[in-house]
């Protein structure tokens, strides 16, 4: 099938945004796009899917829109929709950092990703991995430092306090897209670091880049959306059972531990996904990861079901997590 995925942001000050909202649900709705979209006063960010028309046309229109003729889209081809609903939200931030950050007035230093290779070469760099622990585990560049903090929110505290001394220092960014760089490196600004750099375009566009092809990169870069992985270098990640190279995420079978971890798909066919023999004795279990495995659709009713409720919790665990890209 001839679909794309669309991932995008921008900065810009919206006056309403629940107008904006509207407009995108209208436009969406035309163009038969599946996706998530978060519109805030401070600006808009989405990814969203749709067959390679559609796709282009949102992109048409977004260009000849007052406000966002300067999104840059990454693009993606895909053999179908990489989401299943469509949902836009006004929230108070399109990435939720909790402070009040001028983006952009503030922004760091960007870096095209032959730049960033270049600058990870600089023994004083400290290069900082500022997306979730889970996709960190997945892959990361050599190197990187993800600070132990549980949710994006808590970034500011960790580096107001553990970076205090090194403000002397260059600061590397780097996430999925771009987006959340964006507005750690103005916090990092308005907190009066000076050296501050950030991955143009994120791990997506680096992986892509004809000059760097990923170097650096060790593993795959995790994705919020049905891919759940895009591969950058080589895979790093290990299968919890049987120790083969894997950058398969499996929530755990047992409902009440829903563990993410890793475990390829051979394992899970032949002992399914329990992540130990307690959960394998748990109560409440399903019967498979069917939200990780688009080959395993066409099965019966009853396991269906299953996977929906999988689905449903998949989803809430989702909404916490908040970055789209
Ligand atoms: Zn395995
Ligand atoms: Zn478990």
């Amino acid at each position: 099938m001839d679909f794309q995925v669309l991932l995008y942001y921008l900065f810009v000050r919206l006056d309403s945004p629940e107008s904006i909202a509207e407009e995108q649900r209208q436009w969406c709705g035309e163009l038969g796009l599946k996706g998530r979209i978060i519109v805030a006063e401070e600006g808009i960010n989405g990814t969203v899917s749709g067959s390679r028309e559609a796709a282009q046309e949102y992109i048409a229109r977004m260009a000849r829109h007052p406000q966002f003729a300067n999104t840059e889209f990454k693009v993606d081809d895909h053999d179908g929709h990489a989401f299943k609903r469509l949902s836009v939200k006004v929230r108070p931030e399109i990435v939720t950092l909790g402070e009040s950050v001028d983006v952009p007035a503030n922004t760091g230093t960007h870096l095209k990703p032959k730049e960033f290779r270049e600058k990870l070469d600089d023994p004083n760099a400290l290069v900082l991995d500022i997306r979730n622990d889970y996709e960190y585990e997945m892959g990361r560049f050599a190197g990187a430092i993800r600070p132990p903090v549980k949710t994006f929110k808590e970034f500011p505290e960790w580096l107001r306090a553990e970076l205090k001394d090194v403000k002397g220092r260059p600061i590397l960014t780097y996430c999925t897209g771009g987006i959340r760089c964006e507005k750690l490196t103005a916090f990092l600004s308005q907190e009066g670091f000076e050296d501050v750099y950030q991955l143009h375009g994120g791990i997506v566009t680096y992986a892509k880049d004809p000059d760097v092809k990923g170097e650096k990169f060790e593993g795959d870069c995790f994705m919020f959306d049905e891919r759940l992985s895009v591969p950058v270098g080589p895979v790093v990640s290990l299968c919890e059972k049987c120790q083969a190279p894997s950058a398969r995420y499996a929530n755990c079978a047992n409902v009440d531990c829903n563990r993410l971890y890793f475990l390829c798909a051979e394992c899970e066919a032949a002992k399914g996904a329990a992540c130990s023999q307690s959960c394998e004795a748990a109560e409440r279990t399903r019967a498979r990861n069917a939200r990780l495995d688009p080959a395993l659709r066409g099965e019966g009713k009853r396991l269906r079901r299953r996977r929906h409720r999988a689905k449903v919790r998949a989803r809430a665990t989702e909404a916490q997590q908040t970055p789209t890209i």
